[in-house]
């Protein structure tokens, strides 16, 4: 298959450090330009808007790696261009714009990707056969780590559309619609919101499945110990697994290797050149839904000032 040419919006830190190698090491796609407003991808041409690069580097496909918040027009500019598009979690700031970037899409002739990096995570699958095996009936995700080590000097996560502890929690989401396989509710929900900011520094949610699981879910950006993204499958048959490191190892196959960890960024690259050749589109929206719902309906209660 021939080197489709790919650019990329937003060069901050995931995409200097997981996109950026992933292209370079695949065989699907080349890097011809980046859009940033300071940042620089040593040997890859730099252009100061969309259209820009676009006009100039030609390329038939665009990543978009910016916070979410500005998503949503670079991506319709791209699309309405007739490129296919690539989005990082979460996809846009609303339910909406996800909505509408997937008519354009259509309407466009070509492929938009949702690209759930926690989906291509090495023991989810194991995790989905195990529940297509069991009848689960209780879950536990916990998902406690330190905002200051993995975000460090970020604004946008603590603005509105930022999400605040849900960038990191939607991940534990989008593993739960991934593995269940089937929908998933918002049954009650408390954040807890620093009083110097927009977003949550915390928060608890129950959910329940249409069947008759029930889940709960405790998100922290508080944990300076050990960090913890572990999901806990409890089955009727009294059977049991632990998905732990973010969908990384799985209690019963331990021989998932930790330095599988690498390997997310190259799949998603993977996946994305196969929708382009087969024509399709993978719009995966439930974990932004379940978000979006929990801040519908969240208890909110203002904590002491984050200071960074
Ligand atoms: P980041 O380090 O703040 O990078 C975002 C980059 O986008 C910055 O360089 C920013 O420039 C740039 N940008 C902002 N507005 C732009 C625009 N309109 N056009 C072009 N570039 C623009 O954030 P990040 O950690 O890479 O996260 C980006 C996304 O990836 C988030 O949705 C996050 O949830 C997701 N993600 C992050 C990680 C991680 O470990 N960091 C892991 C998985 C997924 P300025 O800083 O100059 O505004």
């Amino acid at each position: 298959m021939a080197r489709l040419r790919i650019g990329l919006v937003g060069a901050g830190k995931i995409a200097r450090e997981q996109h950026v190698p992933a292209i370079a090491a695949g065989d699907a796609f080349d890097l011809v330009g980046v859009v940033d407003p300071m940042a620089r991808v040593p040997g890859v041409e730099s252009y100061s808007s969309l259209s820009d690069m676009l006009k100039a580097a030609d390329p038939v496909a665009v990543s978009i790696c910016t916070p979410p918040q500005v998503r949503y027009s670079i991506a319709r500019t791209a699309l309405d261009a007739g490129r296919h598009v690539l989005l990082e979690k979460p996809p846009v700031a609303t339910v909406g714009e996800l909505e509408n970037l997937a008519r354009h899409a259509k309407a466009a002739g070509v492929t938009l990707f949702t690209a759930w990096h926690s989906h291509f995570a090495p023991a989810v699958p194991a995790a989905r056969h195990w529940i297509a095996a069991h009848r689960p009936r209780f879950i536990k995700v916990t998902w406690r780590e330190d905002v200051r080590r993995w975000h460090e000097g970020q604004q946008w996560i603590w603005e509105p559309g930022g999400l605040g502890v849900f960038d990191p929690g939607i991940n534990a989401l989008s593993i739960l619609t991934d593995i269940l396989g089937e929908p998933l509710f918002v049954t009650r929900a408390s954040v807890e919101v620093p009083e110097n900011r927009a977003a949550p520094i915390a928060a608890k949610l129950d959910l329940s499945t249409a069947g008759e699981a029930r889940i709960e879910a405790e998100f922290d950006w508080r944990e300076t110990g050990p960090q913890t993204w572990d999901i806990t499958v409890s089955a009727a048959d009294g059977a049991e697994i632990v998905l732990s490191i973010g969908g990384h190892r799985i209690s019963d196959s331990s021989d998932v290797p930790v330095d599988a960890l690498e390997g997310e960024y190259p799949a998603i690259y993977r996946r994305f050149a196969e929708l382009i050749a087969a024509g399709q589109s993978d719009v995966h929206a439930e974990p932004l839904r379940l978000v979006a719902d929990a801040f519908l309906i969240a208890e909110r209660r203002e904590v002491a000032p984050f200071i960074d």
